[in-house]
């Protein structure tokens, strides 16, 4: 969705509410392809301040599913944050001083989708588990330990196997 925000550019103090359907029904990054399985709508916030500053602000709220950082299962998750964007306006044009090339806004034209999309991808999750003492999977025999342990977990539940797991571990932190 382009919306055309010229009035706010070129008239001082002005003010502005959008409300936006975003059309993307995956998110893809360098991450990977998620679906995306709910989304609300997002009342956008536009304000010209002096004629100095464009901020927009909004909430974002969407679904999708991740895959567990431990077990690979697919789960839904919810990002949701708010959108806090201080642009500066010179010669009736806006910049981003943040972006070395602003691609959602070109002239007048704000492309909401990329827009977005940016402000996504600074809030995506750092860290997706399915729950939070999930197992993970077996590193042997790939099987899912939330569903029950495989043969290979024996050796590991040796006391003896622990305890060099433990110094293992803290070789591997430093
Ligand atoms: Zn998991
Ligand atoms: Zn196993």
């Amino acid at each position: 969705m382009i919306i055309d925000i010229s009035d706010v550019l070129q008239s001082v103090n002005k003010e502005r509410n959008e409300e936006v359907n975003l059309e993307m029904t995956t998110f893809s990054s360098k991450l990977g392809d998620f679906p995306i399985t709910q989304k609300a709508p997002i009342l956008l916030h536009l304000e010209n301040r002096e004629n100095k500053q464009l901020f927009i602000t909004g909430e974002v709220s969407i679904e999708a599913k991740m895959p567990c950082d431990r077990c690979l299962t697919e789960v839904p998750v919810d990002v949701h944050f708010e959108i806090n964007k201080e642009l500066t306006i010179k010669d009736g044009s806006a910049i981003d001083e943040e972006m070395e090339e602003m691609d959602y806004l070109i002239g007048f034209e704000l492309d909401v989708e990329k827009f977005v999309y940016a402000e996504i991808l600074v809030n995506w999750p750092m860290k997706v588990l399915c729950k939070d003492d999930c197992k993970g999977i077996c590193k042997v025999c790939g099987t899912n330990l939330n569903g029950g342990a495989c043969d290979c977990q024996r050796t590991e539940l040796d006391p003896r196997m622990a305890a060099f797991q433990d110094i293992f571990n803290k070789f591997k932190e430093v």
